[in-house]
């Protein structure tokens, strides 16, 4: 059984960002996806990094608020308008 060779990981690893900007072929994508699918630890590896990238990719332009977002947000602030004067 070698259903997971290790070394692959640091292989897979090594293209894990070009993987998650989407710059991967999609030869490359299905291995390393496969791979992925039997490997806990790249899985944990890939995760963190997403959120990583996540957190350190700040968007170019500060876009505003998105439209349900800002809707959501007053419906609550008139929501606590509301409970805050109490009916008494
Ligand atoms: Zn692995």
């Amino acid at each position: 059984m070698n259903e997971h060779i290790h070394k692959n990981c640091d292989e897979l690893l090594g293209s894990l960002s070009a993987y998650i900007d989407g710059e991967l072929g999609p030869e490359l994508c299905e291995e390393l996806e496969r791979h992925l699918a039997g490997c806990d630890n790249c899985r944990v590896v890939l995760n963190t990094t997403k959120r990583t990238i996540d957190l350190v990719q700040t968007p170019h332009e500060k876009p505003d608020l998105p439209h349900d977002v800002r809707e959501r947000l007053f419906k609550r602030l008139n929501l606590d308008r509301y409970l805050t004067q109490r009916p008494e």
